[in-house]
């Protein structure tokens, strides 16, 4: 039988968030020589008054944004969609997040937590004592179930980074604080990515982990994958390694996205 081609690479960032390079159609060119037939773009969404304007592309450049996925959906050698990386915010969902999101006819919107003391911990920071470690991972599951429940999202991006700097929560610690959060993704109907940036990070594995994979299997959570490129050379990084995990967690389907609408197609 003949393989099937690598499924869709459904988290890719352009130049406009000031810390990655390429322009949408530079993607999708990466993403056919890697024969991948799909891609969405998967921007870092503006924030008003952005405190840390090197993380998300700023509200000015939202236009070109827009203009440069449609360009890009004329002129690629492979489908594009038009996507958005919208960080969980509380205090931003009502108004602004809402509102960026009515803006355009999105494909797809993946939710994320970016902001916490995982981001810049340090394997070896003294600060990471394990009554440190293990609040930051309860405060960190308790804002995705938030997340899911604001149910402004189709995605879940890289459920699991509070382990990105290689400080993994204990199994037993997981297994009690992970579930409430798949629960509230699966009651939202969503799906969780399974982001390979974590094999280039201090987490040295998948987003999410093997553990949690079984956990969404078992809830029927659908998944698809994501490079989180932030280089067109890095589109589909380690998909042939993510599509061995998925498998052996159990999953022969992932979600595809049109205009929001999901439906599950093999890989
Ligand atoms: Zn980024
Ligand atoms: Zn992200």
């Amino acid at each position: 039988m003949k393989p099937l081609p690598l499924p869709a690479d459904y988290h890719t960032h352009t130049y406009l968030c000031r810390h990655a390079s390429g322009t949408p159609l530079d993607y999708a060119h990466a993403a056919a020589a890697r024969g991948i037939a799909e891609i969405a773009c998967t921007e870092h969404i503006p924030f008003p008054n952005d405190p840390t304007p090197s993380i998300r592309m700023p509200d000015t450049d939202f236009a070109t944004y827009l203009a440069l996925v449609r360009e890009a959906q004329q002129a690629a050698p492979c489908r594009v969609l038009l996507g958005i990386e919208a960080d969980y915010q509380l205090d931003l969902v009502q108004g602004h997040i809402q509102a960026v999101l009515a803006q355009a006819d999105f494909d797809i919107v993946l939710g994320s937590l970016h902001t916490g003391p995982f981001w810049n911990l340090a394997p070896d920071d003294p600060a990471a004592t394990p009554a440190f470690i293990e609040q930051m991972n309860r405060t960190y599951y308790r804002r995705m179930t938030e997340l899911a429940r604001t149910r402004l999202y189709d995605v879940c991006a890289h459920f699991d980074v509070v382990k990105r700097a290689g400080i993994h929560a204990p199994e037993p610690l997981l297994k009690e604080i992970v579930p409430p959060a798949l629960d509230a993704v699966a009651e939202a109907d969503m799906a969780i990515e399974i982001n390979t940036s974590g094999s280039d990070h201090g987490a040295a594995e998948a987003y999410p982990s093997q553990l949690i994979l079984g956990m969404m299997k078992e809830r029927d959570i659908p998944i698809t994958f994501g490079s989180d490129a932030h280089d067109p050379s890095q589109i589909g990084r380690y998909f042939e390694e993510a599509i061995a995990l998925a498998r052996a967690a159990g999953y022969t389907h992932r979600a595809e996205f049109r205009q929001r609408r999901k439906t599950l197609v093999p890989f």
